[in-house]
């Protein structure tokens, strides 16, 4: 079907002031840069770098948080970059963010009740309490909290659960689309499957479209359909999760799911070895050609002058990388490491 969002060569520059007294230039930090790509509805996009890619700044630019310097986000083919504070805010019905830090996301003066339905309340003044309350009491049974819970604060309860507070307040105005960053990277591991869980639930359930903001890939693997690999602020693969997990086609990719924590404490280390060792390097001053080029075991002389397009793989994927079609990086298991 068609999708709900295309988003199209979007950009977000900050002016940065750089320099001492007397040298003092401004410089374009460029958050994202040049990032496109669709989502369908009832999809997952796993959106996934490590900190200060610009995966946050993608997240806010697509909910008109923040003013993008350039692309289009349209969404149902109107383009919300074009709309005014006041239009923006009433898309808010179909768009929604949920953030990182669940307990600090939430008014600790307000009672889960009040937070739940504060959306509500904006969008229809008029309407009754008692529908209201109905509505948040339902709210809660489907995120897994106990309705007569209602009017305890937020400090009452985990981490996870205010994170399920977060999630019903979100879901309350029966939204389309749910960008979620980093909805877990605060939370135990043993509470962010619980999370993941319920959110695949409830995107079946409510047929909404997600994009699920991760700064690991281990987190997203049960909840992508596809995954946006995302470095200095571009896009560097968007592959159907299945095939990015086996067989990535870009080598910044490989490395990020050979980095990837895992239980195992002798393959922990052999993939801590042959991960990412080289710092990345500072946004406001990206490397030319491929970003990726200072990092990255397959460098040739080409890489450092000339910037890879992402483009289309027969398999329908897409990659930017000059020698995409002649690396295999077909994950191997690697060979058991004596201890
Ligand atoms: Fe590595 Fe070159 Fe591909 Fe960039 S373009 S990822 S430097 S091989
Ligand atoms: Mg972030």
């Amino acid at each position: 079907s068609d999708p709900v969002l295309k988003v199209q060569d979007l950009s977000v520059w900050y002016p940065v002031e750089q320099g001492g007294l007397f040298r003092r230039r401004t410089v374009d930090l460029k958050a994202v840069d040049g990032v496109s790509f669709e989502l369908a509805p009832g999809e997952t996009l796993g959106v996934v770098g490590e900190s200060g890619c610009g995966k946050s700044t993608l997240a806010r630019a697509l909910l008109g948080l923040v003013k993008p310097r350039r692309g289009r986000v349209l969404w149902l083919g109107e383009d919300l970059v074009k709309l005014d504070d006041e239009a923006m805010r009433r898309k808010r019905k179909e768009l929604q963010i949920i953030f990182q830090d669940p307990l600090a996301s939430l008014d600790p003066r307000m009672t889960v009740g009040d937070i739940i339905a504060e959306p509500l309340w904006t969008f229809y003044p008029n309407i009754a309490r008692v529908q209201v309350m109905e509505r948040v009491r339902g709210m809660m049974k489907l995120v897994g909290l106990l309705p007569n819970q209602v009017n305890r604060y937020p400090h009452e309860f985990s981490g996870g659960q205010c994170q399920r507070i977060g999630i019903a307040r979100a879901l309350v105005l029966n939204p389309r689309l749910i960008v979620c960053d980093e909805p877990v990277s605060a939370l135990d591991v043993s509470i962010q499957a619980q999370i993941i869980n319920l959110l695949r639930e409830l995107q079946k359930k409510l047929r909404l479209s997600l994009i699920f903001i991760a700064h690991d890939l281990s987190v997203m693997r049960h909840i992508s359909d596809r995954v946006m690999v995302m470095y200095l602020g571009r896009s560097m693969e968007v592959s159907d999760a299945a095939s990015l997990y086996r067989r990535p086609l870009h080598p910044y990719t490989s490395a990020l799911i050979r980095s990837a924590p895992v239980p195992d404490p002798a393959l922990a280390r052999f993939r801590a070895d042959a991960g990412l060792t080289e710092d990345m390097p500072s946004p406001l001053n990206p490397p030319s050609g491929c970003v990726f080029h200072t990092r990255c075991p397959y460098v040739v002389k080409r890489c450092q002058r000339d910037v890879p397009a992402l483009r289309r793989m027969p398999d329908g994927n897409w990659v930017a990388c000059h020698r995409a079609e002649d690396l295999d990086l077909g994950i191997v298991k690697p060979a058991p490491v004596k201890l």
